[in-house]
């Protein structure tokens, strides 16, 4: 079977949860990407009629809080990144809901914290609103809420928020949109041997060694490859298979969904295999 290929004990999941990063939804001059997020409305909403229950998972609060208040700087003081957030996320919030509202998709804004996730009363809770929005036919689009999660409380990606997210609503499978096609065993732009890691069943130490901290690409976000790595072991433990993939290739989540993406694949292993 070639290395790509996705098992068919992996395939037709029927609920999804997508992420997508700063990086990836803002152009060069970091401005939001309103073409991009309109061919991920397509993408997404050609699922949906199909059945598909999906999650999305959005960064690039910041990045949208840095255009509207034109500061071509990020901030370095929380106090000013809350309020970029705080701008940013009601204006991240119209782009969607204008593109899905166009496509009749209601979305559902749901900001959690590590404390709502953390909390049995507020996790239940936020299940249940998950749960609801999905069965209206509506897109829940998830945040941090970066105006109350700081410092110790703050997950500082949205990278271990969407696995929680994925695990909470028993997703099939979590897809990473990022602006690198997986996970390599060398920085694929300086090194022309790296090798993709194309299909994994595990993570161990040396391969979360070979994972970069910190951004992948621009200054934008403040994920990286190694919390995505680790957001893919904690969801193996689970049985949840997790793709790491460049966001911004064609018809990307659907290549996710049947199995031909150009990107990494953490696919548990099934009993009996
Ligand atoms: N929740 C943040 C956002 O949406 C994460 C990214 C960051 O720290 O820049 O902007």
């Amino acid at each position: 079977m070639p290395e790509n290929t996705i098992p068919d004990t992996c395939r037709c999941p029927r609920t999804i949860v997508i992420k997508v990063g700063s990086n990836t939804l803002t152009d060069e001059r970091g401005a939001l990407n309103r073409r991009y997020i309109a061919s991920l409305a397509d993408q997404i909403s050609d699922l949906m009629s199909e059945g598909v229950r999906v999650v999305l998972v959005t960064s690039a609060a910041i990045a949208a809080g840095l255009e509207v208040l034109g500061w071509r700087e990020r901030p370095t003081d929380i106090d000013s990144l809350q309020a970029a957030a705080s701008i940013g996320q009601a204006a991240l919030l119209d782009v969607y809901a204008a593109e899905f509202g166009r496509r009749d998709i209601p979305v559902g804004q749901i900001l959690l914290t590590r404390y709502d996730l953390e909390h049995e009363k507020s996790y239940a809770n936020a299940r249940n609103a998950f749960e609801r929005l999905m069965a209206l036919g509506a897109l829940p689009l998830v945040n941090e809420n970066d105006a109350t999660a700081v410092d110790e409380i703050r997950y500082g990606d949205n990278d271990a928020l969407a696995a929680l997210v994925a695990k909470m609503v028993s997703a099939e499978r979590m897809i990473f949109l990022t602006d690198v096609d997986g996970l390599y065993d060398a920085n694929p732009a300086v090194c022309a041997e790296a090798h993709r890691f194309d299909r994994l069943d595990h993570v161990d130490a040396e391969l979360l060694e070979v994972a970069p901290e910190g951004s992948t690409g621009s200054a934008i976000g403040s994920g990286g490859m190694r919390t995505k790595v680790q957001a893919a072991a904690l969801l193996l433990d689970c049985g949840v298979e997790t793709v790491i993939c460049d966001g911004r290739r064609g018809n990307v989540v659907r290549d996710c969904l049947d199995g031909s993406v150009s990107g990494t694949v953490f696919c548990p292993v099934k009993e009996g295999e």
